[in-house]
C-alpha cells in the first residue's frame, strides 16, 4: 500500500486540533462513568498509549542502531571527530542562545511580579535533588551497555554505539558484513516506524483530547504572564535563532523547513517526548528535508538526548518567574549561572515527559532559590512542556540539516519536491 505523504501530515494535524476541541469540551462535561472511565481513560487511554509504547518500542534499537550505523559509515574516524565536535557545540551554543532569549524577556515581562501565591500552589511537589555535574559525566559511562539499553539509559548506549562505530570505521573493509548489516538494520527500523506512524493521527488526537479532557484551562489562568513568556521566548528562538541559522548557513528557506519538519512536530507536541518522537524527526529529517542517513543517523539521536533549548527556554523563564514571585534579586553572576546550569542541565534532561521540571530544582539551586517554587508552575507544566518539546527536536534537526549541507550530505530534491514522495507501507 502507498500512502501520500502529505495526506498524513494534515490527517496528524487535524487529529491535533480534533484533540484540543474534543478534550475542551469534555472538560467542561459533568464528571461521570462515561465521560471518565469509559472516554477519556477508556478509549483515549488506550489508543494514546498503543500509539506511544509503538513508538517508545522503536527507540532503544533504533538509537543504538542508527548510530552504530551513522558513526560507522562516515568513512574516517576524523570526520566523525569533526562532525561531532560541530554538533556538540552547535547544540550547546544555541541552548546558550535560548536560554538568554528567555531570561531577557522574562526581565521585561516580569511574569512573577504581582501574583498571589496562595491560589495556585495545588499539588504538593516531589522533586528530586538535581543530579551533579561530576555524575553526569561520570555516568556516560555504561559499566554493562547491555544493562544501558535494557533500562534505556539514552546517554550510555549513544557512548557505546559511537565508539563501537569508530572501531568499525577503523576496522575498515575487514567488517564490512557487520557494517552492511548495521545499515540493513537501521533500514528496516526505519520500515518499522513507517508502520507505527500509520498509527499517529489516531494517536495524537487521543493523547491530546485526554490531556486537555483533564487539565482544561481553568487552572492556567493566573500564570498566563509565565506561559506567555515562555511560548513567547520558544517563537522568538525558533523564528529568530533558527530561522537566522537555516537562512545564514544553508541558504534553506525556513518556512519551508518548518513546513516539511511539522509531521515530528506535532507528534512531539502530542508526546512531550523528544525521546519517544525520535523515530518521526529522523524519518521526516530523512525522508522530507532530505538530510543523508549517515549525518541524521548520528546528530539526531545525539540531538535528542542533549539538546533541548525549549526546556532551557522554560527554565530560563521559571528562574526569573520564581525569584519574583519569592522577592529574590538575581544578580549579574547569578544570571551567569543560570545560562551555564540550564545548558548543562539540559545535557542531562532525559527526552521524556516533565524531566525538565525536575532538572529545574538543579539550576534553581545553583543560585540559592528555593526549589519549592516549582510546585507553583507544575499544574499547569504540561502544555509547556508539549511546546518546548516540539521546539526541543525542532533544534535537533536545524543543526542536523546545517551539517549536512556544510558536509555535502543534503539532498536539495527533496528538499524542494512538493511532498508527493511516498511512504511505502
Ligand atoms: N519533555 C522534554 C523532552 O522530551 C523534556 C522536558 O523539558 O521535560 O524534550
Amino acid at each position: 500500500m502507498t500512502k501520500q505523504k502529505m495526506g498524513l501530515t494534515t490527517k496528524i494535524m487535524i487529529g491535533l486540533v480534533a484533540g484540543m476541541v474534543t478534550g475542551i469540551i469534555l472538560y467542561n462535561f459533568p464528571a461521570g462513568v462515561l465521560r471518565d472511565t469509559i472516554i477519556i481513560d477508556g478509549l483515549f487511554q488506550l489508543v494514546g498509549q498503543l500509539f506511544l509504547r509503538a513508538i517508545l518500542m522503536m527507540v532503544v534499537p533504533l538509537v543504538f542502531v542508527s548510530l552504530v550505523n551513522g558513526s560507522a559509515s562516515m568513512g574516517d574516524v576524523k570526520k566523525l571527530g569533526r562532525i561531532g565536535v560541530r554538533t556538540v557545540l552547535f547544540y550547546l551554543v544555541t541552548t546558550a542562545v535560548a536560554i538568554s532569549i528567555a531570561l531577557g524577556l522574562a526581565s521585561i515581562v516580569q511574569p512573577g511580579v504581582g501574583l498571589d501565591l496562595s491560589e495556585i500552589v495545588t499539588r504538593e511537589p516531589s522533586i528530586n535533588e538535581g543530579v551533579p555535574l561530576v555524575e553526569v559525566l561520570i555516568d556516560m559511562i555504561p559499566r554493562n551497555p547491555i544493562a544501558a539499553m535494557s533500562s534505556g539509559n539514552m546517554l550510555q548506549i549513544i557512548v557505546f554505539a559511537v565508539f563501537m562505530g569508530v572501531g568499525l570505521s577503523a576496522l575498515g573493509e575487514k567488517v564490512k558484513p557487520i557494517v552492511s548489516l548495521f545499515d540493513q538494520l537501521n533500514d528496516l527500523m526505519m520500515k518499522m516506524v513507517g508502520y507505527v506512524m500509520l498509527l499517529a493521527p489516531y494517536g495524537v488526537f487521543a493523547l491530546i483530547a485526554r490531556t486537555f479532557a483533564n487539565e482544561g484551562f481553568d487552572v492556567m489562568i493566573p500564570l498566563l504572564k509565565y506561559m506567555g513568556t515562555v511560548i513567547t521566548a520558544l517563537i522568538i528562538h525558533a523564528v529568530i535563532t533558527y530561522g537566522g541559522l537555516l537562512k545564514g548557513f544553508t541558504g534553506l528557506n525556513p518556512v519551508r523547513f518548518f513546513k516539511k519538519f511539522l509531521p515530528a512536530f506535532s507528534v512531539a507536541f502530542s508526546t512531550a517526548s523528544s525521546g519517544a518522537t525520535l523515530p518521526v524527526t529522523m524519518e521526516t529529517v530523512e525522508e522530507r528535508i532530505g538530510v543523508s542517513k549517515n549525518i541524521a543517523s548520528f546528530t539526531l539521536p545525539l540531538g535528542a538526548t542533549i539538546n533541548m533549548d525549549g526546556t532551557a527556554i522554560m527554565q530560563g523563564a521559571a528562574t526569573i518567574f520564581i525569584a519574583q514571585v519569592y522577592g529574590i534579586e538575581l544578580t549579574f553572576a547569578a544570571i551567569m549561572t543560570v545560562i551555564l546550569t540550564a545548558t548543562l542541565a539540559s545535557i542531562g534532561t532525559a527526552g521524556v515527559p516533565g524531566v525538565g521540571l525536575i532538572m529545574l530544582s538543579m539550576v534553581l539551586q545553583s543560585v540559592g532559590l528555593p526549589v519549592e517554587g516549582i510546585a507553583l508552575i507544575m499544574g499547569i507544566d504540561r502544555l509547556l512542556d508539549m511546546s518546548r518539546t516540539a521546539i526541543n527536536i525542532t533544534g535537533d534537526a536545524v543543526c542536523t540539516a546545517i551539517i549536512a549541507k556544510a558536509e555535502g550530505e543534503f539532498d536539495q530534491s527533496i528538499f524542494d519536491a512538493d511532498d508527493t514522495k511516498t511512504t511505502t507501507v
